[in-house]
């Protein structure tokens, strides 16, 4: 399981109601900040989480709107907060302009009291977890070097009781050891091997976000059976042209895509202040009736659905 926070869901400049660009994941112990635009350390502060253990950031790509909150958010964190290390994912170009916005503007002349590690981004897995995994893989937005990330738990085989009660697998560690994949013997010798009491396969939870972008075809790989997606609109299909143009989706076609992928639920962010929510709204609906258009301090949590 995986909550998700929007914290700022605007895009390109804030509105009265949006802050810019800006999410977080939560599993267990683990805390990601999802870009980082202007404002967002407020927002963190708002949405009641705080920057505890938040030493994680992924950046979808290097825009402005996506990255300015980095300056007064490490601001903050060194000279307030007990951080001691902070990893900054990023593609190579995104990273070439956080590090000038953070050694040339923030920490100018000085060390940072932390260790700020920036590290390229590259498709393929990030983190490798006993109970997550995360990867990234890539997004077309405006040149590229963009990416998205999904959030994803094991795969895993449900413990058939009525199957080990039949079998007489006595209770407690041998039930652990079919569990973990291993055969045992029963005392009376018979060996009982973890297919006899497994279940099949089901699949772990799938959390995927996409930042900013510009095509849908290249995303269906990733996003297949998502348990959520969240995405920008940033555009109505009556601004096609626009869309097209600034290399971002309409609502219709973020729609489309989670339609097209079998994704469960959809979350729309990244939304233009020339627009009513509504509006965004009744669009996407038409094509894919479980979708939200996010507000800012939204809170969502992404389960496996049947
Ligand atoms: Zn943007
Ligand atoms: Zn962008």
């Amino acid at each position: 399981m995986f909550d998700f926070v929007f914290l700022g869901t605007s895009a390109s400049a804030p509105s009265v109601s949006r802050g810019l660009s800006a999410h977080m994941v939560l599993h267990q112990e683990y805390r990601f900040l999802i870009d980082c635009g202007e404002g967002t350390q407020r927002q963190i502060l708002r949405s009641g989480f705080g920057f505890k253990r938040l030493t994680r950031i992924l950046i979808t790509h290097g825009h402005l709107d996506h990255i300015l909150g980095l300056a007064g958010l490490l601001s903050t964190l060194t000279r307030w907060e007990a951080i001691e290390h902070v990893e900054i994912w990023a593609g190579r170009s995104a990273l070439d302009r956080i590090r000038s916005l953070i050694f040339g503007v923030v920490f100018r002349g000085e060390r940072a009291q932390f260790q700020i590690e920036l590290r390229e981004l590259e498709p393929g897995p990030i983190l490798v977890e006993e109970s997550f995994e995360m990867e990234a893989f890539p997004v077309n937005h405006r040149g590229g070097q963009c990416f998205g990330f999904i959030f994803k738990e094991p795969a895993r085989r449900p413990f058939l009781n009525d199957k080990a009660d039949e079998l007489g697998v006595p209770h407690g560690p041998e039930r652990r050891e079919l569990v973990k994949g291993h055969s045992i013997q029963l005392p009376n010798g018979q060996t009982i091997d973890p297919d006899d009491v497994l279940g099949s396969t089901i699949p772990g939870t799938k959390l995927v976000h996409v930042g900013d972008a510009g095509t849908t075809d290249d995303l269906m790989e990733y996003c297949n059976n998502a348990d959520a997606l969240v995405i920008e609109a940033t555009y109505l299909e009556s601004d096609k042209l626009l869309a097209e143009r600034f290399g971002h989706l309409t609502a219709c076609q973020a729609a489309e895509l989670a339609r097209d992928a079998n994704v469960n639920s959809l979350y729309l962010t990244h939304i233009s202040r020339r627009y009513r929510t509504r509006d965004v709204l009744s669009e996407a609906a038409e094509v894919f009736p479980t979708v939200v258009v996010a507000r800012d301090l939204d809170r969502f949590q992404v389960k496996r659905h049947n």
